[in-house]
């Protein structure tokens, strides 16, 4: 099969706009795409210093990737970036190893924070202890570590490798459950003092299309699934999404855009207050003390 635009052949069909498209095609479009989500949330500006959340996955790593092509020639704009090891046996040291590797291979500075060493125990002994879902602990823990991490490291920005799969799935998901305050918070509308600002330089972007491009740029990325993914919820409606655009190619980007047709209205009704600082560790939370805090009581951390 010949590509859409030239001679070439094509290595990608892409099912939305009905186009084959070669290697140079495919990338080009890649990019531009990426660009123009930056420019309209303003993501990356000048000066900054971007802090990469890096799982060592195929999202995480395609977006070093990326942000190195489009600002490693920058002087103004430096990355770095963070791993989280939640301390899950089996799983989490090959990703961390894959994301050693890149970032040595992209001369990204590499950091490494451990729930062992910073909250006290890892995750697979906070399953042992305590009678919450292990995404619970994971996601409370590692949002607020990757934050510390970045400030500290005085990052602008905090990157994550969110793709159009996973924010098409987050907004029916939040619709599904009736949490429409939580879906006026997918896109922060104010800067808060403490919290570093997060990016999601990859939302529009197919999963696919990550993974194409992972395979043309030859780099390695881990597909494992981690031992806790137990998220029946979420793939009930990751599986509907999947069979939905493959009949009606592009709906994800309907979902995507009818979300930003009504987020002025959300933040209208859910304004974004004012953050305290924890009584306890001084991190940035909405209440008294911070989620982290109350399940670090909870699990005897402290
Ligand atoms: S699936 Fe695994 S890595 Fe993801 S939030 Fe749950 S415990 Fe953490
Ligand atoms: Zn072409
Ligand atoms: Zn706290």
């Amino acid at each position: 099969m010949k590509c859409s635009y030239c001679n070439r052949n094509a290595v990608y069909f892409q099912r939305h706009s009905g186009k084959h498209l070669c290697r140079k095609h495919f990338i080009e479009n890649f990019f531009r795409r990426i660009r123009r989500n930056i420019r309209k949330f303003r993501m990356i500006e000048r000066d900054e210093r971007i802090a990469i959340a890096m799982s060592g996955g195929k999202d995480s790593v395609v977006l070093a990737h990326v942000l190195s092509e489009l600002y490693g020639n920058r002087k103004d704009i430096e990355l770095v970036a963070i791993s989280v090891d939640e301390g899950i046996e089996n799983y989490r040291a090959p990703t961390l190893k894959i994301a050693e590797k890149i970032c040595r291979d992209l001369d990204i500075s590499h950091h490494v924070v451990r729930f062992e060493r910073e909250i006290g125990a890892s995750l697979d002994e906070m399953v042992r202890r305590g009678g919450k879902k292990p995404c619970t602990y994971c996601g409370v823990f590692r949002k607020y570590l990757l934050n510390r991490k970045a400030r500290e490291l005085s990052a602008t920005k905090l990157a994550t490798g969110h793709n159009l799969d996973d924010e098409a799935q987050t907004i029916l998901l939040n619709f599904l459950q009736s949490d429409i305050e939580r879906l006026a918070r997918l896109v922060p509308s104010k800067i808060q003092k403490g919290l570093v600002v997060r990016i999601k330089p990859l939302r529009e972007i197919y999963e696919r299309e990550i993974v194409a491009y992972a395979v043309l740029n030859n780099l390695s990325v881990s597909f494992e699934e981690c031992p806790y993914s137990q998220t029946p919820v979420r793939a009930a409606v990751r599986d509907f999404l999947y069979e939905f655009e493959k009949k009606y190619p592009g709906r994800k980007f309907s979902v995507m855009r009818s979300f930003e047709a009504i987020l002025p209205c959300l933040r209208d009704r859910y304004p974004q207050i004012d953050l305290n600082e924890c009584r306890i560790c001084g991190e940035p939370t909405p209440r008294e003390i911070c989620q982290a805090c109350e399940l670090r009581v909870e699990l005897n951390l402290s």
